[in-house]
């Protein structure tokens, strides 16, 4: 017989899964304590809950349908897992601290695999296999703080595929982060390369987090080179999705660029692109490009290239960060994710 999965429900459904099993509602509450704020990786350590109801868990549940399968840890503290989901898939997500502060970053994937075909990104490379369920995106969550015994405080649905392309999921999957592990909308971050109907969608949802857009390019001419969405939803339809983002959220947007060297890393796309961004309120977020192991023929950034390309936007007006790079000699910086088992 299958073993019902805990992970999956919400308080309620916890609530109604216990009494239908003839225990008492309380039970459902020290339960739902042991796997979202202690960290409970078995039944038995519910040491509150009695023997025989302990018994039943075991028979009958799991908390969780998936596991750690391989973690590495780079150098300067990032760790990546590799999950393993109930039919064999897997899946890589990366925990990340920053020195300088208390939170602990959590890049969840939501898709074995990607449709979006990215060309700078690892993922993209190996094609799609199938979108992860709501309770598998944070079961990621929930394994990392088994494994570190540490509360993760920050969620950006950034790791492998894209998270507009896997809504429904991605909508509940937010929900139980903010009310089972209760993580703040405010430090969720969801990143998508621009599935212009669904971020109009995504400012109706009850819970809204911060929207970071890989744009990667200044221009239909570069992004198409780069991005095959730009085929389907151009960046001027974009855009027009961005500002009413903007209007109806009031909140910043993060724009996420990767300096590919000598492609859009230019002088004149850097004002191009301050002229895209004119309206928009927003961030800049410069990622120097990770060469990884297969042949782009994308070059890294060179730093001179990279300070005026910062210089030239904060000139502009805007927040310009460039992203520090984490976990790179684990392949776990951004566009390394790869899932490479499957
Ligand atoms: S960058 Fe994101 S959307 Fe593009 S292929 Fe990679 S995972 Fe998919």
């Amino acid at each position: 017989m299958e073993k019902t999965t805990l992970s999956k429900f919400s308080k309620e459904e916890l609530t109604d899964f216990i009494i239908k099993n003839n225990e008492k509602k309380f039970r459902a509450e020290q339960i739902f304590s042991w796997i979202w704020a202690k960290n409970a990786s078995s039944f038995d350590q519910m040491t509150d809950v009695k023997k025989e109801f302990r018994e039943f868990l075991n028979q009958n549940c799991q908390i969780l349908d998936c596991k750690i399968k391989l973690r590495q840890i780079s150098k300067d503290g990032t760790i990546k897992y590799l999950i393993e989901f109930s039919d064999g898939l897997c899946a890589e997500t990366v925990l990340m601290r920053f020195d300088n502060r208390s939170n602990l970053s959590m890049c969840v994937s939501c898709q074995v695999g990607c449709k979006m075909g990215c060309k700078f990104c690892a993922t993209g490379k190996n094609g799609f296999k199938r979108n992860l369920e709501a309770h598998e995106i944070i079961s990621q969550i929930l394994l990392a703080q088994i494994d570190t015994g540490l509360k993760i405080t920050n969620v950006v649905f950034m790791g492998q595929g894209e998270p507009l392309d896997n809504f429904e999921n991605i909508k509940k999957a937010i929900y139980l982060i903010n009310k089972n592990l209760q993580i703040s909308i405010r430090r969720m971050t969801l990143s998508t390369s621009g599935i212009i109907p669904k971020i109009y969608e995504l400012s109706q949802n009850e819970l809204i987090p911060t929207l970071a857009i890989s744009l990667h390019a200044p221009n239909h001419k570069i992004r198409e080179q780069i991005m095959p969405i730009e085929k389907k939803y151009n960046i001027e339809e974009l855009k027009k999705a961005l500002k009413e983002f903007n209007t109806k959220t009031k909140d910043r947007i993060t724009i996420e660029y990767i300096l590919i060297g000598g492609l859009n890393d230019t002088k004149e796309c850097a004002i191009e692109l301050i002229n895209y961004l004119k309206d928009i309120k927003c961030n800049i977020n410069l990622i120097p490009y990770n060469p990884t192991d297969d042949n782009t023929g994308f070059k890294k950034p060179n730093k001179k290239d990279m300070m005026k390309f910062k210089y030239l936007l904060e000139a502009s007006g805007k927040k310009v960060t460039i992203r520090l790079e984490r976990g790179a000699d684990i392949d776990a910086a951004c566009g390394q994710l790869a899932g490479k088992t499957n």
